[in-house]
């Protein structure tokens, strides 16, 4: 079973600590999230997933960590200042304000508001969705010259990277470049919990090949993405593909698939359950070649007058020079988070007839691997020995001791934030120097030597 809908994630987010609503305090943010004690955990477990298996198991790819505030010139020439907009619309009868690519028609096909059914919308017209700020400290608010953005996306500080990390990594195509982190976009209508925010994080891969080969590059990483999919325990059943279609393809996307999480269950249209956890695009060589100094328009005027690097690639073999295309994963560390905790939800009944919610993640991703439960906190013999063992596997593993409650309260607890074991120190663990392992997923105990503890852990948590 997954969770039935994203609201029954919000109020387990809430309850347990993995994501609280920002400046709650003062009424809130429209769509800011915090990430509280367990959800920077599963964030970061995410992280470290896709940085293991994209940087360090493959041999092709470098990592890259740029900066949010470039020169305004990047988004310049990126051609983000001019068109990374959304059409926008307004209801004129309940003021909503609308994305007119997110509405559905009426059987005259004509856009009907979303909030309260009304066809009497405006025009629409481009809303660039990039923050701005300015930067220095004498800068007025409208001095073009100091005019910056937050970047939308972490793309464009790869790409004017590349010649970089080409010259001081000694790289030879193919190659890639990885990057995570934030990218903010004014959206027109966030929403659905950390679904669509203002601010949230990417993880991002340039891929760089030679244009005959990214076809088949392409279709490779989308291979590769699902089986990492799989690896976060997303089960198949709620993940599918989409290909774009070339109405919608970006202009220098010669092939863009998304890959989809069932986010909506519970919508009775089986079409509209689905929406974006990640997109692998084809982006030709468009991006190194605007960022260059020396390609020409028709009329043989630089279509860059402002950069001073050419973003090109010499081939030593066949002394052809080229600009590399770019195949891009480009994958949502929140949407992520949601996927894998909406597909990790279970409701079990045990046999106090009593509902229990596990969370069954993998254990690579559990924010704490285990728990340590003194049976009885009012014997200072146990509560020692359970602290002492916290204390020795806290090396190894991210470990806890709680004492706050009764142990069916403890053990609810654990299994509701994806703990996959606790272990129980009772009077008998004073005389056998031994405990017991609750195994989160099937609610069996082990009892095993202390001394062997870590190690049965250790194997236990990387199967
Ligand atoms: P959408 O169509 O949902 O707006 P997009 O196609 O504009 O998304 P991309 O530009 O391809 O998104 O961004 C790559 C990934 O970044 C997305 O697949 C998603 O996981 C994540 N992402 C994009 N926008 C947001 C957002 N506003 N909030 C959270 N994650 C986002």
């Amino acid at each position: 079973m997954t969770a039935p809908n994203i609201e029954t994630i919000v109020s387990l987010s809430k309850r347990r600590g993995f994501v609280y609503p920002a400046s709650d305090i003062y009424g809130g943010l429209g769509s800011s999230w915090d990430y509280g004690p367990l959800g920077v955990e599963l964030a970061n477990n995410i992280k470290n997933s896709w940085w293991r298996w994209v940087v360090y198991e493959r041999d092709d790819i470098e990592g890259l960590d740029s900066a949010i505030i470039q020169n305004r010139l990047v988004w310049k020439y990126s051609g983000h200042e001019d068109t990374f907009s959304d059409p926008l619309v307004d209801c004129r009868d309940c003021k909503t304000r609308l994305r007119e690519d997110k509405l559905d028609t009426n059987d005259d096909g004509k856009l009907v508001c979303s909030n309260c059914g009304s066809t009497n919308l405006t025009e629409s017209r481009p809303f660039n969705l990039m923050f701005r700020t300015t930067v220095g400290a004498a800068s007025s608010d409208d001095d073009p010259s100091s005019l910056a953005y937050l970047r939308p996306e972490t793309a464009q500080g790869i790409f004017t990277n590349f010649v970089n990390v080409l010259n001081t990594s000694r790289r030879k195509l193919p190659f890639g470049i990885a990057q995570i982190g934030k990218a903010f976009r004014n959206e027109v209508t966030p929403g659905n919990f950390i679904f669509r925010t203002r601010e949230f994080e990417q993880m991002e891969i340039e891929y760089f090949c030679r244009p005959e080969d990214a076809p088949a590059i392409h279709q490779e990483w989308l291979d590769g993405f699902h089986e990492w999919i799989r690896s976060l325990g997303i089960s198949d059943a709620n993940i599918k593909d989409y290909e774009q279609t070339k109405e919608e393809l970006a202009h220098y996307s010669q092939r863009t698939v998304d890959i989809l999480y069932r986010f909506f269950p519970e919508r009775e249209d089986e079409s509209k359950q689905w929406d974006e956890l990640m997109g692998i695009a084809n982006r030709t060589d468009y991006d190194l070649r605007v960022h260059s100094k020396k390609p020409e328009d028709a009329e043989g005027k630089r279509i860059n007058p402002d950069s001073t690097e050419d973003l090109s690639y010499f081939d030593p073999q066949t002394n052809e020079r080229f600009y590399p295309y770019i195949i891009e994963p480009s994958t949502g560390v929140n949407r992520t988070l949601l996927a894998v905790m909406m597909d990790a939800y279970e409701e079990r009944t045990n046999d106090k007839g009593e509902v229990r919610v596990i969370l069954k993640l993998k254990p690579e991703l559990a924010p704490i691997k285990a728990a340590v439960l003194p049976l009885a906190k009012n014997k200072p013999e146990i509560v020692e020995t359970a602290r002492k063992i916290k204390k020795d596997l806290q090396p190894a593993m991210r470990a806890v001791y709680d004492d706050t409650g009764g142990i069916g309260k403890l053990y609810a607890r654990q299994d509701e934030i994806g703990t996959p074991f606790c272990v129980t120190v009772d009077h008998e663990s004073l005389v056998d120097n031994a405990v017991t392992v609750r195994d989160r997923d099937t609610w069996e105990q082990e009892r095993i030597s202390v001394d062997q503890l870590k190690q049965y852990l250790t194997d236990r948590l990387s199967r």
